[in-house]
């Protein structure tokens, strides 16, 4: 069956074969949906005959975002260490093993009732595709039930056993990261499509470049994608690593020398900032305007997460993009949308050319801008077209 979506004041196709205009925005016009696919775009005068109609009233019609960066399976509450942070603690990555203890506590229906709790308000926020790592169960048992539950909801799953060391293995990292590449990569690869590590020599709980190497390369041979958490709270070897091994995605990108954005630059990894970390750990933001300027792909995600950032907003992410990292509204919407699909390279997704999945995200308002015009305001929402 054929709908013809009209009533459009404003569409952002972000058509990839229109260099002009990299949002590719039409006014007044109209959008042809066919078995999940978009099979016709263009001003609504044009529009061909379809089954059947929706007018959606004179707002916005833009791509669903393609939050390319969260982690949903999880049990327990983190409220506490917020209130101590902005009451002066400092952010280093530590609290993740009070998440983990509460996850490995958790039944599979209690992970799950919150995994899918959490895709249903992002979905009500506009977010229509969304990456799912592990990394609060760290050990093979728990790493494997977290993303079997992650597969359940989405094909974008990511194995983090390289998240944190956990407690037991204080002391002892060399001997985790062994288990990580070896055992728990063997349980977790058949339910992953990407691994990551966090890399950050700078915590005592994170990984260094050797062990983030270690990880990524055993990854790799089993026949997954690369991800890094990368410069975070130091500029570290993560971005220069995730390049040198054509990771997809470099995720952070919050401390880079000269050279990390060289690299960036001459690579084909995405830089994926994550702002509502900034925000919610009251931390420096990345230096977005710099990575553009110099032609590298950047993409926006939440990072949502019981620890430093439980913001499942991709609207929030763009009103902070482009008031703390002058990012112009129309690269901070690219960069949620077309750059999150970069980011896990997928073709089909983030935008709304011919051929596109139907993923369309409707404002109740007359253009794209009113997302960082208007923060704070729900505005946006997945729109809902029955087969
Ligand atoms: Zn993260």
């Amino acid at each position: 069956m054929s709908r013809l979506v009209t009533g459009i004041a404003e569409l952002v196709t972000n058509d990839p074969t229109r260099d002009d205009d990299p949002l590719g925005v039409l006014t007044d016009a109209a959008l042809v949906v066919e078995d999940g696919t978009v099979v016709w775009a263009g001003p609504a005068a044009d529009a061909p005959e379809a089954d059947d109609q929706l007018d959606v009233g004179g707002r916005a019609v833009v791509p669903g975002f393609v939050d390319s960066h969260a982690h949903l399976v999880f049990a327990g509450d983190r409220a506490a260490e917020f209130e101590a942070r902005m009451s002066g603690a400092r952010y280093d990555g530590g609290g993740i093993g009070t998440t983990v203890a509460a996850t490995r506590a958790a039944s599979d229906a209690e992970l799950r009732d919150r995994l899918i709790g959490l895709l249903a308000e992002m979905r009500r926020q506009g977010t229509t595709t969304v990456e799912v790592k592990s990394g609060y169960g760290l050990t093979v048992e728990d790493e494997a039930r977290c993303l079997r539950l992650a597969a359940g909801v989405t094909p974008e799953t990511t194995f983090l056993g390289a998240h944190v060391v956990p407690a037991e293995y204080a002391d002892r990292a060399d001997e985790y990261v062994a288990l990580v590449t070896g055992p728990m990569l063997a349980a977790c690869a058949p339910h992953a499509r990407w691994v990551d590590v966090f890399c950050e020599p700078a915590s005592a709980h994170a990984f260094d470049g050797d062990q983030t190497r270690a990880v990524l390369e055993a990854g790799r041979a089993a026949g997954l994608g690369l991800r890094v958490h990368a410069n975070q709270l130091s500029a570290g070897p993560g971005v220069r690593l995730a390049v040198e091994l054509g990771a997809a995605s470099a995720d952070h990108c919050t401390h880079l020398t000269s050279g990390d954005v060289d690299a960036l630059a001459g690579g084909t990894t995405v830089a994926t900032l994550l702002p509502g970390v900034e925000f919610s750990t009251r931390s420096p933001y990345p230096d977005a305007r710099r990575l553009l300027d110099a032609g590298v792909t950047v993409a926006l995600a939440t990072d949502c997460n019981p620890g430093s950032c439980f913001t499942s907003s991709m609207a929030f992410c763009i009103a902070l993009a482009v008031r703390e990292m002058r990012m112009t509204p129309a690269e901070a919407l690219w960069a949620a949308t077309a750059g999150g699909a970069a980011a896990l390279r997928r073709s089909d997704v983030g935008h709304l050319a011919p051929g596109a999945r139907a993923d369309l995200a409707v404002l109740d308002a007359p253009s794209h801008r009113h997302l960082a015009y208007r923060p704070g305001v729900p505005l946006v929402s997945a729109l809902e077209l029955p087969r």
